[in-house]
């Protein structure tokens, strides 16, 4: 499996993505997801207890007059580890991989954060001499405020030890963070929608260029049957309003035949219709 891929997005060439993954890791659905106990769907059944191999993506977007970088992590899952896939070299990471496609991190204007979760936000800061220091200095960084706002959130930015207080905290005090409420255009034709319910914030991405759009959903959807089976989803999502975001955010992609990125989703893919059904389809 490639660690990183590039495409352009629409044919005049002044769009172009670059698909990152910090690390692999071996995960079985059924570790995340509760199937109801009435499924009787031996397809599903099955697919929630295949291991699959996952990557921890981020998106970087090169767009006339905007740098933008879509998450931003620095999970390295150690060979040896328990959900480390056998067999499987671990790839030198975001940072490394900008830098072979000549994108500096002090290039980057925009960073969208999709939501809090520690292997979306992991990179956003960088040690320096004991002391954290945002990765893209001259960014402006976009997250939920209505995650931002949550008690649990304030509790953790409130220990200096807490990686979310060290990145996503440190971002705010350097006065770089924009909180996020509903849906934003930040122009170029990128727009941040909200699409709540793995988080209260979680926002995903869509940019249009050329007459073609990429959304990049970040944990909207966590494996591939889930668009199958919208009402599957990881136990700690909110069900009404993952199902909603779901069925928003679909409507989207199928109005615009739009290319999708997934953050843990192997490659990119569009949704086609079988039997009326909603499908991931790899492209
Ligand atoms: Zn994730």
């Amino acid at each position: 499996m490639d660690d990183s891929f590039t495409f352009p997005i629409g044919m005049t060439g002044t769009a172009r993505a670059l698909v990152v993954s910090s690390t692999f890791g071996l995960f079985t659905p059924a570790e995340f997801i509760d199937l109801s106990p009435t499924e009787t769907d031996p397809a599903l059944m099955n697919e929630v207890k295949r291991a699959r191999v996952c990557p921890i993506y981020c998106v970087h977007v090169s767009l006339p007059g905007m740098s933008l970088l879509i998450d931003a992590s620095a999970d390295v899952i150690s060979p040896g580890a328990h959900d480390a896939p056998p067999g499987v070299s671990q790839p030198p990471g975001l940072i490394s991989r900008l830098r072979e496609h000549a994108i500096m991190p002090e290039g980057v204007t925009h960073v969208v954060i999709t939501h809090g979760h520690g292997d979306h936000v992991s990179g956003l800061t960088i040690d320096q001499g004991g002391r954290c220091v945002p990765q893209f200095p001259n960014a402006r960084h976009y997250f939920g405020e209505a995650e931002w706002n949550s008690p649990r959130f304030q509790e953790v930015l409130s220990d200096p030890t807490h990686l979310i207080s060290r990145t996503l905290g440190t971002v705010a005090k350097a006065g770089k963070l924009t909180l996020v409420a509903g849906d934003l255009d930040l122009g170029a034709g990128v727009s941040i929608l909200a699409a709540p319910g793995e988080t209260p914030g979680h926002q995903v991405v869509s940019i249009t260029s050329g007459g073609e759009t990429l959304f990049c959903l970040g944990d909207l959807y966590h494996f591939e049957f889930e668009f199958e089976h919208p009402h599957v989803f990881a136990k700690w999502k909110a069900p009404e309003q993952i199902t909603a975001s779901r069925a928003a955010i679909v409507k989207r992609i199928f109005a615009d035949n739009a290319t999708l990125v997934v953050t843990h989703i192997p490659g990119r893919g569009r949704l086609v219709l079988e039997n009326s059904t909603t499908c991931w389809q790899a492209t």
